[in-house]
Order: C-alpha cells, then sequence, then structure tokens
C-alpha cells in the first residue's frame, strides 16, 4: 500500500483535531505517515496512533520553527523524495496553504487547496472543493506529480484506528535561501475556552442585529460549547474582534451546526459558512435572504429567542 504524507499540526505537541481528520482521510488513501515539525513528538504520539499513523517522522532541527514557512516546504521536500508517498495532505490553515503552494512548485506537482472531501479514485486522490462562494461544488484529482491537498477543518469526522506508529528521526538541511524571514516573538492569542473558530463543530455568530450586544450569542454559545463568530457589519462597528469575522474577507468555516443571529445572509458572509452541515438563523425579519439557505429558520428577535434557547439547552 503507498505512503500517505499527513503533515502534523499542533501547539507543542497537543496535535490539533484538523490531523486527526487528516488521518482518517489518508487511511481512505493508503498508509498514513505523520510528519511531525518542531518539539514535543513524544507527547503528539497516542494521538497519532490513536487515528492510524503507521509511522511518524520527526523533524527537530530548530531552524524549521525558527522561520517562517519556507523551511517547513525544504523538509517536506526532502521527506517527500525518501518517502515518496502518493499523496500529501496539508490542513487548510494560512500557514498550511503557504507552506503547500512552495512544497507543489519545488515537487514541480499540482495542488489542490481547500477540499472539503477527498475520496480515492482511478489515478490518485479525487477532492471536492465548494466555488464561487459556495454557488458550484467541484471534484477535481491531480494529473501532474504527487497531489498536494489542503484540507478544511471539518472535512471528515475523525475515525479512531489504534497502531503503534514508530517515530523515525529526519534529517533536514535548509538553504540560506529559505532563512531570510526569521520569527522574532510569537504571542498565544488571549483564550476564551471556546474552541478555536475554524476548527469548531459548533459555531454561533452574531451580526448588526445584536446591536452590539453579544453577550446573548456568547452565552448560547456556551452552553453548547461552541465558538463564535461575527459578520463583517458587526466587525467594522468594533463590537467583536476581526479574528473572529466570517466570511470572503474573514474566516472560512465548515462546522456541524452554523446559527446565525441577526445577519441578514449577504453572499459575502455567505461564502465563509455556506458548506456548514445544518444552519439556523435567527432574524426579525422573515424576508432576509439568509432564510433562503438555512436549515431551520426562527423569525424573532435575537434577544429574546437566544435567552429562551440557551436555558433550554442548560436544563438539559
Ligand atoms: P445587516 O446586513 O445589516 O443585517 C442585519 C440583520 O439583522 C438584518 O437581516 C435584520 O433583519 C436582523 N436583525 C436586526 N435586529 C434584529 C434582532 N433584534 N433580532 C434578530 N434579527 C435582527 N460580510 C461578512 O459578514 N463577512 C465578510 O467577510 C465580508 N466581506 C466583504 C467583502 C467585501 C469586498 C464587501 C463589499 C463586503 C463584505 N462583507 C462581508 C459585508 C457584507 O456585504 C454585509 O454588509 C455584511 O455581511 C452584513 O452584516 P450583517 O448581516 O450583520 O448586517
Amino acid at each position: 500500500m503507498s505512503n500517505v504524507l499527513v503533515l502534523v499540526d499542533h501547539t507543542a505537541g497537543k496535535v490539533r483535531k484538523t490531523t486527526a481528520e487528516l488521518l482518517t482521510i489518508a487511511r481512505r488513501l493508503g498508509e498514513p505517515v505523520a510528519v511531525f515539525i518542531g518539539e514535543g513528538v513524544q507527547d503528539a504520539l497516542p494521538a497519532l496512533g490513536q487515528y492510524g499513523a503507521t509511522k511518524v517522522v520527526a523533524l527537530t532541527n530548530p531552524e524549521l520553527t525558527q522561520f517562517l514557512v519556507a523551511p517547513k516546504a525544504e523538509a517536506l521536500q526532502q521527506v517527500a523524495a525518501k518517502i515518496e508517498p502518493s499523496a500529501i495532505l496539508i490542513s487548510s490553515n494560512a500557514e498550511g496553504k503557504e507552506i503547500a503552494a512552495r512544497l507543489a512548485v519545488k515537487l514541480d506537482s499540482g495542488l489542490i487547496t481547500d477540499a472539503v472531501d477527498v475520496a480515492a479514485g482511478d489515478g490518485g486522490p479525487v477532492t471536492t472543493q465548494s466555488v464561487f462562494a459556495g454557488n458550484y461544488t467541484v471534484q477535481a484529482k491531480v494529473t501532474h506529480g504527487t497531489p498536494i491537498i489542503t484540507v478544511k477543518p471539518n472535512a471528515a469526522t475523525p475515525e479512531a484506528a489504534e497502531t503503534s506508529p514508530e517515530v523515525e528521526e529526519f534529517d533536514v538541511s535548509i538553504s540560506d535561501l529559505a532563512k531570510t524571514a526569521r520569527i522574532t516573538e510569537s504571542k498565544p492569542r488571549e483564550a476564551t475556552g471556546r474552541p478555536e473558530l475554524t476548527e469548531a463543530a459548533i459555531i454561533v455568530s452574531g451580526g448588526r442585529g445584536t446591536g452590539g450586544d453579544f453577550g446573548p450569542v456568547e452565552a448560547f454559545a456556551d452552553s453548547l460549547g461552541a465558538a463564535v463568530g461575527a459578520s463583517r457589519a458587526a466587525v467594522d462597528s468594533g463590537w467583536y474582534p476581526h479574528a473572529y469575522q466570517v466570511g470572503q474577507t474573514g474566516k472560512t468555516v465548515s462546522p456541524q451546526l452554523y446559527v446565525a443571529a441577526g445577519i441578514s445572509g449577504a453572499i459575502q458572509h455567505r461564502a465563509g459558512m455556506q458548506t456548514s452541515k445544518t444552519i439556523v438563523a435567527i432574524n426579525k425579519d422573515e424576508e432576509a435572504p439568509i432564510f433562503e439557505l438555512v436549515d431551520f429558520g426562527v423569525v424573532g428577535d435575537l434577544h429574546k429567542v437566544l435567552p429562551a434557547a440557551t436555558e433550554e439547552v442548560t436544563k438539559r
């Protein structure tokens, strides 16, 4: 069976859920080989084994984490030359997409970004993407080189498949050209206790209809263990930080459940959330365009509906 490389997404060995999703997808295509960059591989091992990594290639050269993405792309190129994988899967976040693009150039390979699903197919993986603000679903396949695919969070439900992967240390050499942008400081974002927006299974977003009071949105999100999102109107009004904006010029999300409260459903907002599995809207205007795309809609004032829903969820 062919090897499929999965770039592990982690913070100091704490593996993100997206990596479990990538390993689950990799098992459809071949034998998952996890590539771990940085410190903490032993901490990551149980999570990688839980989701079926057959081997873990550990890259601990400190230069890999002292500079921006270029060294990581060079390292992956060297790992790929040794392992000769049939595909390479990387999380669709800002860093992952840049690594993938640089790697594709280095390997002279085709690249597909933002896949929402990946299946095994004749002659290589077949990806599904949602394009043109979600108006089209496209299936695509890389026809040249090693398929490099970035996969969006929540593209698969992680399925456990216990293995005991061995760790193989791998030495990589980094060129001077890749060491031009050094990281001088890195600050973790203030912890909210809520899940990361792009990884969350449930998101409750607020828009201009909140009138600036995100209290009911946050309370409902907390009752569900959800992340909080915001429309651009809410962000532009200074009611919520830009890091939480969903849409064309914000984050693209694809949770199991997306609740839009006081959001009209402009095309630019839809572009960031319409691949959500189930969409619920609360809006006091029954003609609001968001109702065209919802699975469930509540016509009403969010300041009444959300507290009532929070109370109901908390009771259970
Ligand atoms: P509105 O459109 O003003 O809608 C507010 C809604 O709240 C209305 O439907 C109203 O009926 C309802 N409402 C009011 N009071 C209540 C209440 N008490 N209870 C329930 N409902 C209530 N937008 C994004 O969101 N993300 C983006 O990334 C983004 N990028 C953009 C990029 C470009 C280039 C451009 C031009 C625009 C972009 N926009 C983006 C802006 C987008 O066009 C809309 O202006 C924005 O999404 C509107 O936000 P909203 O739905 O919160 O506000």
